[in-house]
């Protein structure tokens, strides 16, 4: 079991087995040694097609039909993925995130409750409000209500919307980020409070 270290962690694969959707693929399990309970909600809120379990103590994310839960005792579940080194990578990219995380809760705190409530209760009537419901299907869904429902799922991304890159959309587009995306640890500017206001929560 080979170790790997950044500059913050140090975690390791533990087992690697064929998908169970598809033995061409492979899930991996792997440990960081340390304890993530602390930016889970973080984590939550930054991305973007998430669920969180306060009784299992994880978040897990899906892109691409790949899905990533990371446990509070530093445990990650991957699945769907191509082999070890896709893998590997995104244990790297992970790594990297929770280092932003941390920073971001030793700056700003843990995240107002509200906020992590609001985004768990997110559905895809609220996302169909500032998508632009004209119902073009350029997206190649029927409909704004349809793109709804598969962007909340994770199987499709804002940018496959293109009518919201227009100027006129431009507020939408805005809000439907912050919505879906409360925390940007990319960003320096988070969204709670957008989020907070679209739901009409004081935080
Ligand atoms: S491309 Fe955008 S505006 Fe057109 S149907 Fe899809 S979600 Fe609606």
């Amino acid at each position: 079991m080979k170790t790997h270290t950044t500059d913050d962690f140090t975690y390791s694969v533990t087992e690697i087995k064929p998908c169970l959707a598809d033995e061409k693929r492979i899930r991996v399990i792997a440990s960081f040694e340390a304890d993530l309970t602390p930016i889970l909600e973080i984590l939550f809120l930054h991305l973007r097609n998430a669920n969180y379990s306060r009784s299992l103590a994880c978040v897990t994310s899906k892109r691409a039909g790949c899905s990533t839960t990371v446990f509070g005792s530093g445990k990650i579940a991957m699945t769907f993925l191509k082999d070890e080194q896709e893998a590997l990578d995104q244990l790297s990219a992970l790594a990297r995130t929770f280092t932003k995380a941390f920073d971001y809760l030793e700056a700003n705190g843990s995240p107002d409750p509200n906020v992590v409530h609001a985004k768990e209760n997110i559905n895809a009537l609220e996302i169909h409000k500032l998508l632009p419901r004209t119902d073009c299907g350029d997206c190649g869904e029927s409909g704004c209500f349809a793109f709804a429902i598969v962007l909340m799922n994770g199987d499709r991304d804002i940018a496959n919307c293109e009518p919201l890159e227009r100027i006129e959309y431009s507020d939408k587009r805005n809000a439907l980020v912050r919505v879906i995306q409360p925390i940007d640890l990319d960003a320096t500017k988070d969204g709670c409070s957008d989020l907070a206001e679209f739901l009409g929560l004081k935080i």
